[in-house]
């Protein structure tokens, strides 16, 4: 007779026994399948690289020494980014396999019993998502009817709650507006706590806090280079005051940006022209279709400082799925938030794109 195994003798584990519950109780990251239709739900630049920078990139990769570990903090892209990107003088830099990594060592890296995590809401859901993995306290601070910054709601709420980290997405996602500017000092002036500027779509917003980092000594910006069109490469950067990237730079995984994202990224900033043409253009598009979607009678749209237009319309869960069956894929937030009833997200595409929305959506309502 064979001897019995550990299997055998002992009862299996479930995950529902040893998961914490905060986990068990979340839901996934629902990424919508896109094969085949007009992809205009992620915020994606619709633009490819010139073929001159796309040779480069070959090359690059052809030659990358793929079979050594990346520089580990990747120095040289952040002395490119710096530049490029104008992060003032005396302040470091940190970079995230996106800007969704950078969020989870922030919030790892304030993660104390009884700490608090806040925002505004709606806002960006990796913020409350992490935070609740964590185990954290996560305070959503209600935007006004109009997505608005409710200033003096924001402000009563960070002196009850003391947030440890405050996260404030500028401009908003998915109400693609900038905050009123002095609204925002306040709150930067209130704030015990870190406080993140999250510029993930400064490139067609005109607007940022970059230049007056160091002014206050808990303020930080981050940006990603998703939205500006280098989406695959998955790379995001915080900029702020040594004092705070060196301890969440503690918390990063060793050669969190591959060799291949560090280079091409390098590359492809070397030439920072042609992204800023393609943000140029999005922002010229993002005009046209707003005018084109307000013209359409029972929408609304709401103003917008990103590459993506929000909007309402009566049955947007129909409105949704009509579009979806004539190939064209945005996002519908109904039901994500009281606030967002019957809000649709659209992302700014090429001319040809927003065209195609345009049509089935006239077609569906
Ligand atoms: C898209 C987005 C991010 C995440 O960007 P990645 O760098 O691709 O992880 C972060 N913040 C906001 C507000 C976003 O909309």
């Amino acid at each position: 007779m064979k001897p019995a195994t550990k299997r055998e003798t002992q009862p299996a584990v479930s995950p529902e026994a040893l998961i914490r519950p905060e986990v068990l109780a979340m839901a996934a990251y629902q990424v919508a399948d896109a094969r085949g239709m007009v992809k205009l739900d992620a915020m994606e630049n619709p633009y490819r690289l010139p073929e001159s920078l796309r040779a480069e990139v070959a090359k690059l990769a052809a030659e990358a020494a793929l079979n050594r570990y990346p520089d580990p903090g990747g120095a040289e892209l952040k002395r490119r980014l710096q530049r490029v990107m104008g992060v003032p003088e005396g302040m470091a830099l940190m970079l995230g396999n996106g800007s969704d990594e950078i969020i989870q060592v922030l919030t790892l890296a304030v993660a104390k019993p009884g700490a608090v995590v806040m925002s505004v809401e709606p806002t960006f859901v990796m913020y409350r998502m992490l935070a609740v993995a964590a185990g954290l306290e996560y305070e959503g601070v209600p935007l006004r009817p109009d997505f608005t910054l409710d200033g003096d709601a924001l402000v009563a709420a960070i002196e009850r709650h003391r947030p440890a980290l405050l996260w404030l997405a500028y401009p908003n996602n998915p109400t693609g507006n900038l905050f009123d500017r002095s609204a925002l000092e306040r709150v930067l002036d209130a704030a015990p706590g870190v406080v993140v500027l999250d510029e993930a779509y400064h490139a067609f917003a005109g607007a940022s806090f970059l230049p007056e980092l160091g002014r206050r000594p808990n303020v930080l910006v981050m940006r990603t280079l998703s939205k500006l069109g280098l989406a695959g490469l998955r790379l995001g950067f915080l900029a702020g005051p040594p004092a705070w990237l060196n301890e969440f730079d503690k918390l990063r995984l060793p050669y969190n940006v591959n060799v291949l994202s560090q280079l091409v990224c390098e590359a492809v900033l070397a030439h920072p022209d042609v992204l800023d043409a393609q943000a140029r253009s999005l922002v010229q598009a993002r005009g046209e279709l707003a005018a084109a979607l307000a013209s359409i009678q029972g929408v609304t749209v709401f103003p917008s400082a990103a590459n993506f237009l929000l909007f309402r319309s009566a049955n947007a869960p129909a409105v949704f799925q009509g579009l979806k069956a004539r190939g064209v894929l945005i996002k519908n937030l109904s039901g994500a938030h009281p606030l967002l009833a019957d809000c649709l997200r659209v992302t700014v595409s090429s001319p040809e794109e927003n065209r195609v929305f345009l049509d089935a959506l006239r077609a569906v309502r």
